[in-house]
């Protein structure tokens, strides 16, 4: 099992997608360990982000991910990493394949609707920046063995 991180960006939020993307990650068979509404502060977002740093479009980044509320979540699954990515599609929604969230949803760099981690150290150390330990609920869903096998 894995867990990842993902980010509904304020895109999202402010697009009323939030549901249709939740639910496209909940029919997959993910589960949620956590989940909340929150106001990104610049701080946060830049060590989020902290790996752009030196790009030119860290600045406009930061901007837009702080411009609304974001909501927060983490899910676990098998490969919970990569599926989510997969699900993801590339990074500029132009480009992102059809049946892709980004694909299906966007056409744009910037305004790509939802971040997950990239690897196990990044879900590592971004579930420890937007979570506190007691907010990571561990659980099993009943029924839980027609989805995993
Ligand atoms: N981004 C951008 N301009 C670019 C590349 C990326 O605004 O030229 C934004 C976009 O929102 C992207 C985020 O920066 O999701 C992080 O970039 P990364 O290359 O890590 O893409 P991701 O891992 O989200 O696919
Ligand atoms: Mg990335």
């Amino acid at each position: 099992m894995q867990r990842t991180l993902i980010i509904l960006k304020p895109d999202c939020v402010q697009r009323r997608l939030v549901g249709p993307i939740l639910s496209r990650f909940e029919s997959k068979g993910l589960t949620l360990v956590a989940l909340k509404l929150v106001q990104a502060s610049r701080a946060i977002a830049e060590q989020h982000y902290g790996e752009h740093r030196d790009r030119p479009f860290f600045g406009g980044l930061l901007d837009f991910i702080t411009h609304g509320p974001v909501i927060v979540g983490v899910y676990e699954g098998p490969e919970a990493i990569s599926v989510v990515r997969k699900m993801l599609g590339k990074t500029n929604g132009a480009e992102s394949e059809p049946g892709t969230i980004r694909g299906d949803f966007s056409v744009s760099k910037q305004n790509n609707l939802v971040h997950g981690s990239d690897s196990p150290e990044s879900a590592t150390r971004e579930i420890a920046l937007w979570f506190r330990p007691e907010e990571l609920v561990s659980h099993q869903l009943s029924g839980h063995e027609w989805v995993t096998g």
